[in-house]
């Protein structure tokens, strides 16, 4: 079906006000009227443009998934727990310097700057925490500045804001790191290419973040603020279950606080989101349950391929096998998130044909809905998706 494209005013009802923004920030910084405050996007005048671009690329309006995939994949959407894949691999940087300053094994911050050092991008566009611990999109223009990206913010940013500020007539080739909502969102784009804005053709590689939930900046740093001395703070980690904490390395040592305080912080909209693994991204990349330091890798594309490959021919990264056992537990997991994200959506519409966002045929719905997990054994947790079912 074909989605009827809006105003902005249509996307503050439809989405901002009812709590589906994800944040990403699609629809903000290419337009004097709408930008990202605070947590929120807001609406700064009266913009009478009716069929918005906002509206759009929103990864909450509606989205055919199908024909994403195709301009993606060159395939219907793959009914594969963890989407379309080509390899699962195991990785960790080469480089003791980026594992020590990296969430995990500094596979994202190795990728990036091997793409930098090889030519395929000029600049990425990354997130990174102020002193403060606010987060920020910046364009990373060489392996300093992508190293000045690592570790996570678990608060959702709308990175995407930046990719539209920049200048319609660059001809810089890009690479960006995205979590689900924002892949989706740039899937959106590259399949109706945006008039009047950064042509999306040079966005060459996007590397997705698994992610099971994001939290509203404002409040969830308002409460970092008053529980920490945030610029002593040196990284956040939020470690697979069954450890349920909320982790803070700072210089003076470790301060965990109990994953129940954290949750309220989480935003609504990701109740509704099914992708945990960012379905849609050139590779996608996570931690690895009980193996410290390394990531989990899903290749995807052509592209993804051809960066591994070069990877490990320039020795940059290593890699592994992931374990049956892990690679069961991740597809439980984010199968999990599918299903419970259907449910919710069902729940809120009232009506299995209306998905909000969502553009998947009813078949596939069902087939979601009444697929059995094959992980073993039946329910050792692994990753932050699983615990949250309960
Ligand atoms: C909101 C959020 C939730 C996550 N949830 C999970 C999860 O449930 N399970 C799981 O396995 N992994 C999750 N991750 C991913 C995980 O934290 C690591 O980012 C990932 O494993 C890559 O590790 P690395 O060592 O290669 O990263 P690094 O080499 O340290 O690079 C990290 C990259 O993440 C980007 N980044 C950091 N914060 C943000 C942000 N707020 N928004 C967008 N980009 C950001 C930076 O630009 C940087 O390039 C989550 C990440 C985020 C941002």
């Amino acid at each position: 079906m074909d989605m009827k494209i809006k105003s902005c005013r249509e996307l503050i009802e439809e989405v901002i006000d009812t709590g589906l923004c994800t944040y990403c920030g699609a629809c903000a910084g290419g337009c004097p009227y709408l930008v990202s405050f605070k947590d929120r996007i807001v609406l700064l005048d009266n913009c009478t443009i009716s069929e918005g671009q906002c509206y759009q690329y929103c990864p909450r309006t509606h989205t055919d998934i199908d024909s994403i995939s195709q301009q993606v994949f060159g395939a219907a959407y793959s009914e594969d727990e963890l989407g379309t894949v080509k390899e699962v691999l195991t990785a960790r940087s080469t480089d003791s310097h980026v594992r020590e300053r990296a969430q995990y094994g500094g596979t994202v911050t190795t990728l990036l700057s091997l793409a930098l050092e090889e030519g395929f991008i000029d600049c990425a566009i990354l997130a990174k925490m102020s002193n403060d611990k606010i987060p920020g999109a910046f364009l990373a223009r060489n392996k300093e500045e992508i190293l000045q990206g690592a570790g996570t913010s678990y608060m959702a940013y709308p990175v995407l804001e930046a990719l539209n500020q920049i200048p319609k007539d660059s001809t810089e080739r890009l690479g960006i790191v995205a979590t689900p909502c924002q892949a989706l969102a740039l899937s959106k784009m590259k399949k109706d290419p945006p008039q009047n804005r950064v042509n999306i053709e040079n966005v060459k590689l996007v590397v997705g973040l698994f992610c099971t939930w994001a939290l509203g900046l404002d409040k969830f740093h308002q409460f970092l603020r008053e529980n920490l001395d945030l610029p002593q703070v040196i990284k956040f980690d939020i470690p697979p279950p069954p450890a349920n904490r909320f982790d803070v390395y700072s210089k003076s040592g470790k301060l965990s606080f109990p994953l129940d305080q954290i949750r309220k912080f989480i935003m609504p909209t990701c109740t509704y989101c099914l992708d945990m693994t960012a379905e849609f991204a050139d590779i996608s990349v996570g931690s690895v349950e009980g193996i410290e330091g390394w990531n989990t890798v899903l290749v995807r594309t052509d592209a993804g391929v051809k960066l591994i490959e070069l990877s490990k021919a320039k020795g940059k990264l290593e890699i592994g096998h992931l374990p049956s056992q892990n690679l069961a537990h991740l597809k439980e997991a984010a199968l999990l998130k599918k299903k419970r994200a259907l449910k919710e959506i069902i729940k809120k519409t009232g009506d299995k044909k209306k998905l909000l966002y969502l553009g998947l045929q009813e078949s596939i719905v069902d087939r979601l809905l009444a697929q059995q997990s094959l992980a073993f054994p039946p329910r050792t947790p692994t990753c932050r998706g699983q615990t949250d079912e309960a």
